[in-house]
């Protein structure tokens, strides 16, 4: 059956990897390195790329293909390319088609290991990076240079949950010809698609919400076919390919995202709500909260908030570390965008190492805590955070 026709959602069910003469129903694992050939000219015609048949798994696997399909439906893109985690995927989409002379203005609010990248690897190949403040326009502005070749961004960002205006950014792209390149790992393509608004590429860590049981690493470019062909020949010849096994996994979690994202949107903002009259807590933020300081643009580009939230807890760093010692059933863990809750204290942690003006630049607060919100039933979602923070009191 064609699948052309369908919805994106239905798409994300219904593409599938042929079937095998089993006559499976669940979509059948390719694991398998290489694939064979008959004669001699065939091989031939499939290297010099006359035909697309597969060849080796690191090139490109029917498993992985699956689940690339479904991610292009998903995010209304030409091509794409899985990688085996989204830090691959954010390194490849930059380096396949970035050059020594370049430059990139990057928003200064990214994944940790994203700034990392930009400010510690990119300069040693001679390609230089800006980093600006999520919502500063003329700062935007005033960093284009004639060798600025990408804009990268993602919002709603991590931890801060900052909401970059997606269609302001598109156009900034298209006056000044620059490639618009987005990591919507928070928002999935079922809360936004970017490139509604222009996106260029599109990158994933799938390790998050799209697995969303914490089970495999996993990453995904999608967008225009020509940068896509260029990323995938790198991709091809550096080696940072999806594994078939985690391709199915992936694949699998694509079927239920969307009903997964709804209930763990829905818990979040109770969540949120409940926290904002909590005596132990100074502020709640969450995109769909009135009082978040881009909720209008959260509102035109979003469609829910997402499972992230964050507040501020009272009594700063010792009570954010009391706060995680006397959760019950939140697990404390470096990960976000699972079935089960979690909560994390930047400032004992991921930035532990930062001086408190470090932390402070990039907008970490001492009792700043990350809830990244479940499918639990949200009562007791609700009840532990409430009683953790009683405790965090004493
Ligand atoms: C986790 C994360 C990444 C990196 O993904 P991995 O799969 O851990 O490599 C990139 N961007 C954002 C926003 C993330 O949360």
């Amino acid at each position: 059956m064609s699948t052309d026709h369908l919805h994106p959602l239905s798409k994300a069910i219904r593409i599938r990897a042929a079937k095998t003469l089993q006559q499976e129903h669940s979509t059948p694992l390719y694991l398998t390195s290489s694939f064979t050939f008959d004669e001699a000219e065939a091989m031939r015609a499939a290297f010099a790329d006359e035909t697309e048949a597969n060849i080796y798994s690191r090139f490109s696997n029917p498993t992985v293909d699956e689940f690339i399909a479904k991610m292009c439906a998903l995010e209304n893109a030409d091509a794409g390319f899985a990688t085996s985690s989204g830090m691959s995927a954010v390194f490849s989409s930059m380096f396949a088609l970035l050059q020594q002379g370049d430059h990139l203005i990057c928003c200064s609010s990214v994944f940790g290991s994203t700034f990392t990248v930009v400010t510690k690897y990119l300069p040693k190949y001679g390609i230089t990076c800006t980093l600006v403040p999520a919502n500063d326009n003329a700062a935007w502005e005033a960093a284009v240079q004639p060798n600025t070749k990408m804009v990268y961004l993602e919002t709603p960002t991590n931890p801060q949950l900052e909401i970059l205006d997606l269609e302001w950014v598109g156009q900034f792209c298209k006056k000044h010809n620059l490639i618009f390149n987005v990591d919507n790992c928070f928002a999935t393509p079922l809360l936004q698609r970017p490139t509604d608004f222009g996106a260029d590429l599109v990158v994933h860590s799938a390790t998050k919400w799209i697995d969303g049981q914490g089970r495999v690493m996993g990453g995904v470019i999608v967008g225009r076919e020509d940068l896509i062909k260029e990323i995938y020949l790198f991709c091809r010849n550096t080696g940072p390919s999806l594994s078939p096994f985690n391709a199915w996994v992936l694949s699998k979690s694509l079927e239920t995202l969307d009903v997964r994202m709804q209930r763990h949107c829905e818990n979040a903002l109770q969540v949120a709500e409940a926290l904002q009259s909590h005596p132990q807590v100074s502020w709640v933020k969450y995109p769909f909260l009135p009082s978040h300081p881009q909720y209008e643009i959260a509102k035109k580009q979003m469609a829910a908030g997402g499972g992230v939230l964050c507040f501020e807890i009272k009594g700063g760093l010792d009570a954010g570390r009391k706060f995680l010692d006397n959760l019950e059933m939140l697990s404390v863990t470096a990960n976000l965008g699972d079935s089960r809750s979690i909560a994390s204290h930047p400032a004992s942690t991921t930035h532990s190492k930062l001086t408190d003006d470090q932390r402070a630049a990039v907008g970490i607060t001492p009792g700043l805590i990350r809830i990244s919100t479940g499918l639990e039933k949200v009562d007791d979602i609700i009840a532990d955070i409430s009683q953790a923070l009683e405790k965090s009191a004493l």
